[in-house]
This record gives structure tokens, sequence and C-alpha cells, in this order.
């Protein structure tokens, strides 16, 4: 027998690895899926089945019994009697994560007022490496517990983010914020880049941190800024992380300004490619639509942030049937309020059933595909993460099913989509170590998070 570090045995294995051959061209097309090209034929669900770890890698999956009888493990995790489901960790494709140390602090605004009149004035006056260290450590905790494996970040001092990600033993895309006005993080533009490349530096070849460059977006960093983010992705190749389209207001101020849509104008400039993660884009015309698809932008839909802003609703179902890869985040949980992952599945699925007036758009299926695989790829990291894969990094989940909002099982897509929550995560693996065991954090020490947390959250208080 060939030792292993871990087996972990589940009724329901998603692996939410298909191929053209187990779902057919034509859906493989239609939501996106890189991995149609391959021609050998793996199941997207293995009932019975059990995945074998060694170090930070699959090294196998398949039938549980099957991968007993070949694999001699350390640990084995599920198989005690009581009914499990094994995924791959969600990727959270747009957040702005030390935000939480902002949840709740100015609600029931608009966009514009919420971030000019509360948020950046709150930022100007606290942000700094110990706010970004002590508020990624909560902000990891949240995803980690709830079944984030992968997150992609956008905000300043990522550096010191860096750290915090890596002591809770989660992988994420920093993105560098890149603006066209003085904040405490730089002066002027070059600043702002030297700031991105010091990131770029330090981390480019880690193994759980992807550095990224996030030019905010079009109404805060021009087309100078967007064109040299783009050159900076492609001299490293790393993701470039914006928002875009968020509001009829940007869609508008830039068609205004530059006399042309936002997507269409950033096209004309030449940044949009399979490197570009476009947060919201919620405002698009059907061209615009063709054009994401065509340069094989990944779009992160923020469905709970566009309904607490009121931001629009966003053509999820046009866009995947167009062939563009759309993904989930959670947005900043100052505008979620949380980052919960689950929760943006269940209401953007049911949500755009009724916006596109087709109960079967957004189907169980399509949905964990755009919280997994999907947002692995739209995040250049698809050979890495986001489905269940031998040789691919052990980033897991497994979520206890023996619970009343679970019972009885008859799709257990249909459960995940529409029934699951964030406490039903039991176990979380990310590169192949146990970071969550029977729904505790295994790297860090809770209390002392929250803790630090109302602190700070005290100290804020008293600022505003
Ligand atoms: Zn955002």
């Amino acid at each position: 027998m060939e030792k292993a570090d871990f087996i972990l045995k589940a009724q329901y294995v998603l692996t939410m690895d298909e191929t053209a051959d187990a779902v057919g061209d034509e859906t493989a097309k239609t939501v996106g899926h890189e991995a149609a090209k391959d021609t050998a034929c793996r199941p997207l669900l293995i009932e019975d089945g059990a995945v074998a770890v060694r170090g930070d890698k699959i090294i196998d999956v398949g039938p549980g019994k099957e991968i007993e009888k070949k694999y001699d493990p350390a640990a084995v995790i599920g198989g005690n009697g009581r009914l499990k489901a094994l995924l791959p960790g969600f990727v959270n494709t747009h957040t702005h994560a030390p935000m939480v140390y902002l949840r709740g602090i100015a609600d029931d605004l608009p966009l514009r007022e919420w971030l000019e009149k509360h948020i950046w004035p709150i930022e100007s006056r606290w942000l700094g490496p110990e706010f970004i260290n002590d508020a990624t450590e909560l902000a990891c905790l949240e995803m980690l517990k709830g079944g984030i494996t992968t997150y992609n970040d956008m905000y300043f001092y990522e550096t010191h983010a860096a750290p915090a990600v890596k002591r809770a033993g989660m992988r994420a895309v920093l993105g560098a914020g890149i603006l066209d006005f003085p904040t405490r993080v730089a002066q002027n533009r070059d600043e702002y880049f030297e700031r991105a490349e010091e990131l770029v530096n330090a981390f480019l070849n880690d193994e759980l941190i992807t550095p990224s460059v996030a030019p905010h977006a079009l109404y805060t960093c021009g087309p100078e800024g967007q064109k040299r983010a783009a050159q900076m992705a492609e001299k490293y190749g790393i993701p470039m992380h914006i928002h875009l389209s968020e509001t009829r207001w940007e869609a508008e101020e830039i068609e205004k300004l530059y006399g042309q849509r936002p997507v269409k104008f950033l096209d004309g400039l030449g940044v949009l490619s399979r490197r570009v993660i476009a947060a919201h884009c919620v405002w698009l015309d059907d061209e615009e639509i063709e054009i994401l698809a065509k340069r094989h932008v990944g779009v992160s839909h923020c469905v709970e942030s566009n309904l607490k802003l009121v931001s629009g609703f966003s053509p999820v179902a046009k866009m995947i049937n167009a062939g563009v890869k759309v993904t989930f985040g959670t947005d900043g949980a100052a505008s979620n309020n949380d980052l919960n992952l689950l929760g943006e599945m269940g209401t953007a699925s049911k949500l755009h059933k009724t916006v596109s007036g087709d109960p079967s758009a957004m189907d169980a299926k399509t949905t964990v595909k755009m919280a997994t695989i999907l947002g692995a790829e739209a995040l250049g990291l698809g050979d890495k993460t986001g489905s269940i894969r031998k040789g691919k990094a052990a980033d897991l989940i497994m979520l206890d099913l023996d619970k009343p909002h679970l019972t009885p099982i008859y799709n257990i897509f249909s459960h995940i989509v529409y029934a699951a929550r964030p406490s039903d995560v039991e176990n979380v693996m990310v590169n192949g170590r146990l970071v969550v065991k029977d729904g505790q954090i295994t790297t860090v020490d809770e209390k002392e998070i929250l803790h630090k947390a109302r602190v700070w959250g005290k100290k804020i208080k008293e600022s505003v």
C-alpha cells in the first residue's frame, strides 16, 4: 500500500472536474469551461467516494473502496457514520478583506455617498499596516470557516495582508490598489505603482499568495493608469483586478468623459484580456457582453453588494449564454455584510431566474461551477485549485449533511446552492493542511482575533 497523509471520505464527492465527454461540448462551452478541451472522461459527482492527499497535493480520487485499498493514510477524515459532501474549496473572486473592520458602520446609503462620506474618510484616518494585518486575520477566519479557500483581494498595504493570510493557511490573490489621487498610501501614480512592484517582488513565486495589480475603477484610475496596470500584469504574468460598470452613474460618466461605454472604452485601450478579473459588470449592453466573452475577461458577480447598494441587476444569464466566465465575489463586508459565498450562490441563482424570466437559468450545477472551477480559472489558478483532480493542490471542504435543513437528499447540487449554510462546513483543507477541523480553526487563535476586532471597533467608533 502507498502512504498518504489523509484520506477524506464522503457519500458525495463533487469533483467539479468535468470534461467534454461528461457533459457534452455544448454545456461546457456555455459555462466557459476550459477543461472541455480535455478528452478523458471524469464524473462530476462520485457517490461513496474518497480523496487521497499527500503533502500539498491530491494524489488520487475515486470510489471510496478503491482508494482505501490503495492507500495507507496517517489520518482519515469523514466516514464516521454521518453524511458528508466533499467539494473543492470555494473561490471568492472579489473582496476587500480588511473592510470586515467596517462591517455595519454605514448602511442603507447609495454607493457614492456611502464611499465618499463614510468609507473613504474612515479609511484615510485608520488605514495602515497594523489595521490591514489585524483585519485580514478576521476576514480569513470568517472565509475559511465558511468554506472559502481562495480569495481575490483589492486593497492597500497588501504586503502586510500576506503574512496574515499565510498564518491562517489560506490562498489569496492580493491586488495593490492604484488610484489617480493621493491618499495615505501614495502621493501620485508612480508611487502607487512602486507599492505594486514591492508586492510583486515579495510574492511572485509564493505558494499561497499571488500578487496582482488593481487599478480601482475607470472613474478613480483613468486611461493612463489602466494601460500601465495592464502592461504590468503582462510583464509579470499576474492578474489585473478592476471594478467595472458597477453603477448606472459610472457607465454614463465614462461615456460623457471618453465618448464610449466603460467596457468598450477599456477594450479600445487594449487592456482587456484573460488576465483581467472585472468586478460587478452590472451596466452592460449586448456589444459589451460580446467583448467580455471575446477577450476572456473573468467577471466577478457580487449580487448581494449590488442589491444592498441598489447598483442594479447584472445581466448574468445573458453573460453565461454568451460564454463569459462569470464567478462569485462577496465584495467587501461593509457592503454585504458578510463574506459568505454560499449565500451569494443561493441569492444569485434565485435572483437571475426572475431577472431573466427563466427558471432554468443558473441551475445548481452551473452555480457550483461558478463558485469553484470557474472562479479558479478566472484568477489564472485553474491548474492549481478549483476542482478535485489528481495533481492539483489539496484545497478541499467537507460539509456535514446530517442536518434538518439538508434532509432528505435527492440532488446534492441543489442542497449546496439552495439550502446549505456556512455553519455546515465542518473541515477545510488548503494546500494539504487541515485548517478547519470539526468546525474549529486550527491555525490561528479565534478568541484573540475576535478580541482584537472589538478593540479596533471601539477605536473606530469613537473617531467618527
Ligand atoms: Zn469592490
